[in-house]
């Protein structure tokens, strides 16, 4: 599949490239602990909305643009080439929440919060992980109770990325202890201010607190706030790791060339290519890298045709994991001493260890491309 086809893709291409030359913030995101990084996210999540680049595949009627995926992926490759922020306290509401919306949820929800997000209103986290349920995400404990017209939580969450900073989540609870565990589960919005949540935010190896713990006593939410019906969260769960999975993060699909590139750069300028080693690993990963934004053209292709993509994804995602991880390890013999200066590549580096863990492990994403891609035996 190519891109830039036709004429007004072309003519899309260059209104994003002028817009982002005018409007990419010139001071970098700042990575501490305090609300400035939330101001900040909000405030270019604004900006972008406000000159109509938010929500380009999303409904004209939730302040979307209305195009198609393959415009949503132009911008990214001109957010990417531009070097603007993408990594954002709205990445949970663009991913993969605000799409499960979209799928699953009724109109009365999709009217009030997909604008939000867009117009940069209210970020979102995800309330899956427990610390008993990860990889078995369906032996998750959290309960939830009806009450009239209300669902009284209890229970715990961790790794809820950017919890501290959100304002709605998308939780999974177990509304019915009795039926088998893939049953009895619902999808909730959780207004991560009600009274009784307490977020506990976890400082990662790289020094930033990007994971919390989460804890819910008897915290109240109205029953309006389930998504499709009581108890069958987990089909609803599956919607939401589709998109995690599939064009909720192409981004990144497309991103990891730049920065492979930009590494080539400065092995270049700094005599490290010198090293046939140091040159044999990056001629590598670039090709790898090419073969990610190759399949992530293939993803969107496919999901033109009106389909989620399918469990192929899961194989995309786990290759760029081990390139992603392989490209932060080579930063860092590049770099070789410097690395000890805290470089925002150390820090990558640093990060790149949860790669294979976030989203659902290597490990589980290999069952998956044995058992539902290749149909091996269990
Ligand atoms: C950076 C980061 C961000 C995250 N953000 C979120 C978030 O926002 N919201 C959220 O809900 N969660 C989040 N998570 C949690 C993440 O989804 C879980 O950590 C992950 O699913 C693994 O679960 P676990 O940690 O309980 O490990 P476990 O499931 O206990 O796994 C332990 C080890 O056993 C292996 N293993 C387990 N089962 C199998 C099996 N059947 N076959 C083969 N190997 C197996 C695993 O691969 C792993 O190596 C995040 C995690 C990270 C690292």
């Amino acid at each position: 599949m190519e891109l830039d086809t036709s004429k007004e893709l072309k003519e899309f291409r260059e209104e994003a490239r002028t817009w982002l030359s005018e409007n990419v913030p010139s001071e970098a995101r700042p990575h501490t602990v305090g609300p400035e990084l939330r101001e900040y996210d909000q405030e270019w999540q604004r900006r972008q909305y406000e000159g109509g680049w938010a929500g380009i595949d999303w409904e004209p009627e939730y302040g979307g643009r209305g195009l198609s995926l393959v415009e949503q992926v132009v911008w990214y490759e001109e957010l990417v080439r531009a070097r603007a922020p993408r990594d954002s306290v709205f990445s949970v509401a663009f991913g993969h929440a605000g799409p499960t919306l979209i799928m699953r949820g009724n109109e009365e929800q999709k009217s009030f919060y997909l604008p939000k997000i867009l117009r940069g209103e209210t970020p979102w986290s995800q309330g899956f992980s427990e610390p008993g349920a990860g990889s078995d995400l369906a032996s998750l404990r959290t309960r939830a109770v009806v009450d009239g017209d209300e669902l009284v939580i209890s229970g715990s969450k961790i790794w809820t990325s950017y919890g501290q900073w959100s304002d709605y989540g998308e939780l999974l609870v177990r509304t019915d202890p009795d039926a088998p565990k893939h049953k009895g589960i619902t999808w909730v919005i959780m207004d991560m201010h009600a009274p009784g949540v307490d977020i506990r935010p976890i400082t990662s190896i790289d020094g930033f607190p990007h994971n919390c713990e989460v804890f819910y006593d008897e915290a109240r939410i109205p029953l309006a706030n389930v998504v499709d019906k009581v108890n069958n969260g987990w089909s609803v769960a599956m919607s939401t790791l589709a998109a995690e999975r599939g064009p909720g993060f192409l981004d990144h699909r497309l991103s990891e060339i730049v920065f492979i590139d930009e590494l080539t750069e400065y092995a270049k300028e700094h005599g490290k290519l010198a090293d046939q080693s140091i040159a044999d690993r990056l001629a590598t990963v670039r090709a790898e890298a090419a073969a990610i934004r190759s399949m992530a053209y293939y993803q969107v292709s496919t999901a033109r045709k009106g389909e989620m993509p399918g469990s192929e994804t899961t194989a995309i995602r786990s290759w760029l994991v081990g390139v992603q991880t392989r490209a932060a390890g080579l930063a860092l013999d590049i770099l070789g001493v410097e690395a000890l200066e805290w470089k925002p590549w150390t820090r990558q580096w640093l990060s790149s260890f949860s790669a294979p863990i976030a989203g659902g492990t290597t490990d589980i994403q290999r069952n998956i491309i044995g058992e539902r891609v290749l149909g091996l035996p269990r």
